[in-house]
């Protein structure tokens, strides 16, 4: 089995309420040896949501590791939300901090969140999923200081269809995922769409086998729990996809350095 839940987040993320103790006992309870947390930090998102009190969340999470620390590991990590011209600040945040793991996200494209049907309303069904790759490449061009991008391709849960043909974006695939391999990033493997329909991880096999084919090698796993249900939800399925895919070990980050696991 998969034993570290590399995508987690707690209260610390406004889209949470479980309390942080919560999300580490229950990886305890689900036999994994490792949990990282990875609070939402999404600097100049609508309204002011999805900011962190890094200070207060580094506190807790010091506290917790300490009290469980014969039982599982837990890892201080974040997913920031990436837009290109935010660069200097998420390269301040992320000096500033003594993080075992970064997610670099796309939760927003131009300031909009495709989660909202606005998004799709505007661009259309194609033009916004090539919107949202378009928009990965800007930012990795412009901010690398992360380790794995998060959740390549889970704009296209909030399309209208609800699935893509990969193939009609492979020039911009393979432009992000060879900017990720010559900068030495990795790409998550994100299990949390899989319970509301979407039958495979995010990114899907096509993403995956084709990282690989392009020499990628630093794969991630985490179920994107928001509640303690959900810890290495689906985390099978995660490991099927990475098998099919060529992969033979997976990644676990500490202090920002990846270290392998066989699967
Ligand atoms: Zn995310
Ligand atoms: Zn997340």
């Amino acid at each position: 089995m998969i034993i570290a839940d590399m995508h987690t987040h707690s209260s610390f993320s406004t889209d949470s309420t479980e309390p942080l103790m919560e999300m580490a006992r229950s990886a305890v309870e689900k036999g994994l040896r490792t949990i990282c947390l990875t609070e939402h930090l999404d600097y100049d998102y609508p309204g002011g949501e999805f900011q962190l009190d890094i200070a207060a969340y580094r506190e807790e999470l010091l506290r917790v590791k300490a009290e469980l620390s014969d039982r599982v590991e837990v890892l201080f990590g974040a997913e920031l939300g990436i837009m290109d011209y935010l660069a200097p600040r998420l390269n301040e945040f992320a000096a500033a901090w003594d993080l075992d793991f970064i997610i670099g996200s796309s939760h927003l494209v131009d300031g909009k969140d495709p989660y909202y049907p606005e998004y799709f309303e505007e661009f259309g069904s194609k033009n916004g999923i090539l919107r949202y790759f378009e928009s990965i490449l800007a930012n990795i061009n412009a901010f690398a200081n992360f380790d794995v991008y998060g959740h390549l391709d889970y704009v296209v849960r909030y399309s209208p269809e609800k699935s893509y043909e990969s193939l009609d974006y492979r020039e911009i695939i393979d432009e992000i995922l060879k900017a990720l391999i010559t900068r030495g990033k990795g790409v998550e493997v994100n299990t949390a769409g899989i319970a509301s329909g979407m039958g495979y991880p995010h990114p899907n096999a096509f993403i995956l086998r084709r990282y690989k084919e392009l020499g990628g090698e630093i794969v991630t796993v985490g179920s994107d729990a928001h509640d303690r249900t959900r810890v290495a939800a689906d985390f099978d399925k995660a490991r099927a996809a990475l098998e099919k895919s060529g992969f033979e070990r997976y990644a676990i980050f500490r202090h920002r350095r990846a270290e392998f696991v066989k699967i």
